[in-house]
């Protein structure tokens, strides 16, 4: 039977990146050497790590003064990160949901935070009704709420600063990237095996703070050394750059955008249709990489059945984040539609026999 990954990370990614990247630990680049053996100063790889940075700019049509630093430490290193290399005194913060939340705090070390939540309705929206205020150093914002289902779906229009954790969201879309100081995330959602985070920082935003900066914690230690300052994780990288080859080769994200919606819509449908199901969050800022939906009150006590029953048709990963309860289906680029459509299929049948 053929399963469908529906996990929400580290998830699925391009057979062709699977493929690719198997392919290079047995032999990477003719080397007949693996690519876990490598030196990342090797010819080869250093070709890898400027050809991943061009693929950056050209499919997410980065401007000129930004730089692409490939880091270990995951997302989370970035919540301590960002406001110790930017921030003075005062940040503004877009609090949706775990992540952001975790994100607050680590600022919370570097000076003040204001704080707009939508924790009054259990992250289930986006706030919309808020003053940016202009004596912050930056703003920041979760785009796409992973755990919740929630996204932001335009960039924002700001008079400060913006800081985007784009984790899950990031290749999902064409974005503005000019309006955005900051963009980084973990690769392991939508781009690449655990073990690398991507980090789009302007360099301009650099330079400007009066605190010591750990060498390695300090963007322009990794701008200046290519992200070659220490180790970096060689063989995420190397799958980053087939991820990328593949978006390119399928349209780049303007056709990934369309392919999302496409499927994202197709499963809304079905649990607005459903009458067992219903969505968790506020229609207009639905995310469409992490769909999150329950049971209706009247059929909570089928929650565990359904379940059983998709697990038993193939579907992969659909239980809810443990402090949403339900379920959540992540429909990253990689994922076909056949997936959704296998999924919605299972609806339909538990809904007939109930
Ligand atoms: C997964 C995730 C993180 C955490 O990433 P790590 O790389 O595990 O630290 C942070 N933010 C968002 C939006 C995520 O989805």
């Amino acid at each position: 039977m053929k399963s469908h990954n529906f996990y929400a990370g580290p998830s699925i990614l391009p057979e062709f990146a699977v493929e690719e990247t198997v392919k290079a630990i047995q032999n990477f680049a003719g080397t007949g050497l693996s690519l876990m053996s490598v030196s990342h100063r090797s010819k080869e790889f250093i070709a890898v790590m400027d050809e991943v940075q061009e693929l950056f700019k050209e499919l997410l049509k980065i401007p000129n003064g930004y730089s692409i630093l490939f880091l270990g430490g995951g997302a989370s290193t970035q919540f301590a990160m960002v406001p110790m290399n930017i921030m003075s005194k005062k940040a503004f913060y877009l609090d949706t949901g775990a992540w952001s939340t975790k994100a607050v705090k680590e600022a919370k070390a570097f000076g003040e935070v204001e704080v707009v939540t939508s924790k009054d309705k259990d992250f289930t929206y986006i706030p919309k009704d808020y003053t940016i205020p202009t004596d912050a150093d930056f703003m920041h914002i979760t785009s796409n709420n992973t755990v919740r289902g929630t996204a932001f779906h335009t960039d924002i229009d700001s008079p400060i600063p913006v800081v985007a954790d784009m984790s899950s969201d990031i290749f999902s879309r064409p974005i503005d990237v000019s309006k955005y100081a900051i963009i980084y995330g973990g690769a392991q959602k939508n781009l690449a095996p655990s073990g690398v985070t991507f980090v789009i920082v302007k360099d301009s935003i650099l330079g400007k703070m009066e605190r010591h900066i750990p060498t390695m914690l300090n963007y322009e230690t990794h701008i200046k050394k290519d992200s070659m300052f220490n180790t970096p994780p060689v063989v995420p990288i190397f799958a980053a750059l087939q991820t990328l080859k593949w978006i390119k080769k399928n349209g780049g994200v303007e056709a990934m955008q369309k392919m999302n919606i496409e499927k994202s819509d197709l499963l809304y449908n079905e649990i607005d249709r459903n009458k067992l199901f219903r969505g968790t969050v506020a229609k207009e800022d639905r995310s469409l990489m992490n769909i999150c939906f329950v049971m209706k009150d009247e059929y909570k006590e089928l929650e565990g059945g359904f379940l059983k029953f998709a697990t038993e048709k193939g579907m992969v990963g659909i239980k809810g984040h443990r402090s949403v309860g339900g379920f959540r289906a992540s429909t990253y680029n990689a994922l076909p539609k056949e997936s959704v459509e296998a999924l919605i299929a299972a609806m339909k049948e538990f809904e007939k026999i109930n």
